[in-house]
């Protein structure tokens, strides 16, 4: 069995249009609420990818993508923070999940899932699009995100511009093994 593509170039094509959720503690923070490893590139990389359709998907933002810039914003370099400026909001109120466009292709990074998303998740038969970030195993996970960026389930549909139903799709590309237990979502 060939090697799973690690993105849509190694196919020949690029990836087609999709959305990118963003967890901030956790995954741009480390516990200690610093930067993490590597969070300069891995947000260039995102915005590179997905200029106009990467989402803030936090508790601190909650409708407004200006307090997740002032809230992390200071913590990185100009050219990082201009970018970051073009995150869009979400909004939310008991589950992540209720911000996902789940008619697209998405990524989103995050780490943690609470059941009822994970459910969502499920139901849409996309929880590999869950990108789960675990900077206490692997603090420069990030850094491996830009060696091989993850791929969406359902990239490569029929019905998208770039897709080529004959090529396999990728189904966990640039994820961590095993799935967490729950537990409690830090702020
Ligand atoms: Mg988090």
């Amino acid at each position: 069995m060939p090697a799973l593509p690690r993105n849509g170039t190694a196919l020949g094509h690029p990836l087609g249009p999709m959305n990118i959720y963003l967890d901030i503690d956790g995954v741009l923070l480390d516990r200690k609420s610093e930067r993490a490893a590597h969070a300069p590139e891995f947000v260039r990389r995102v915005l590179a990818t997905c200029p106009d359709s990467t989402y803030w998907l936090t508790t601190h933002c909650k409708g407004d993508a200006a307090v997740p810039l002032r809230r992390i914003g200071p913590l990185f370099d100009a050219e990082t923070r201009a970018l970051m400026a073009r995150i869009r909001p979400t909004d939310w109120d008991l589950a992540k999940t209720e911000a996902i466009d789940f008619r697209s292709p998405f990524l989103w990074f995050d780490d943690d899932c609470f059941d009822v998303e994970r459910r969502a998740l499920e139901q849409h038969g996309v929880l590999d699009n869950w990108i789960k970030v675990d900077l206490r195993r692997t603090p420069h996970q990030l850094g491996l995100f830009l060696q091989s960026f993850p791929i969406p389930i359902n990239a490569f549909d029929e019905d998208w511009a770039c897709a080529d139903s004959s090529a396999p799709r990728p189904s966990a590309a640039g994820r961590s093994p095993g799935r967490p237990d729950r537990k409690p979502r830090s702020p």
